[in-house]
């Protein structure tokens, strides 16, 4: 199975990608994640990236298009893989497809997962992460529920930056919709909803 998740941020894609993930054993290959981790080891792709990330502005798509290319010849995405931040433009959308026909492995899906903005800025001010294992949490929880690690707060999470995001997102990344709907691969889910429920709906919609 082979998957382009679609949202705003915080629409709840890391959520629902975790468990497809364990339910489907499948790669999760999330951009966001990888270029936290560059920057946390300071590598020129951190470097590079950094700026970028904490203006809530993308980062250049022959940066992340290389990232990814490299990122889906590992054997591991062979079994299947769920994008998740990416493709954020139509560069990165008919980049993704190039490489995909070339591999001979095309996508199965692109899961849209819809919650209105408003809802969006309340949950990723409140949003925190697990420094330990990276699980999503919110401003209640002292410590990362799975795990007792250390939890903090995104330096994209605060209200300006969230704001721009979502601005980036309806200019940028929203015409993906219509992009997929015309290949024929757009599934909608209603992202405004316990995550369980979400999930429920997402493994209907995609007869898992
Ligand atoms: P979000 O919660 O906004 O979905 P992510 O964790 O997916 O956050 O991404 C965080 C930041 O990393 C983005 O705001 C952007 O700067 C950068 N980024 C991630 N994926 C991409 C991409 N496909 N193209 C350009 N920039 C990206
Ligand atoms: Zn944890």
């Amino acid at each position: 199975m082979n998957i382009v998740l679609l949202g705003a941020p915080g629409a709840g894609k890391g959520t629902q990608a975790a468990q497809l993930v364990e339910k489907c054993a499948i790669a999760h290959i999330s951009t966001g994640d990888m270029l936290r981790a560059a920057v946390k080891e300071g590598t020129p792709l951190g470097q590079k990236a950094k700026s970028y990330m904490d203006a809530g502005d993308l980062v250049p798509d022959d940066v992340i298009i290389g990232l990814v290319t490299e990122r889906l010849q590992d054997a591991d995405t062979k079994a299947g893989f769920i994008l998740d931040g990416f493709p954020r433009t139509s560069a990165q959308a008919v980049a993704l497809d190039a490489e995909l026909s070339k591999l001979d492995r095309p996508l199965d899906a692109a899961l849209l997962i819809s919650v209105e903005p408003e809802v969006i800025v309340g949950r990723l001010t409140s949003r925190r992460m697990c420094k330990e294992c990276g699980c999503i949490g919110t401003a209640t929880d002292t410590v990362c529920p799975k795990c007792s690690g250390e939890m903090y707060q995104r330096d994209d999470d605060n209200e300006a930056t969230v704001r721009n995001r979502l601005d980036v997102y309806e200019k940028s990344t929203a015409p993906l919709i219509d992009y997929y709907r015309g290949c024929d691969l757009l599934v909608e889910i209603d992202g405004d909803r316990d995550p369980k429920i979400v999930f429920e709906d997402v493994t209907k919609a995609l007869s898992l």
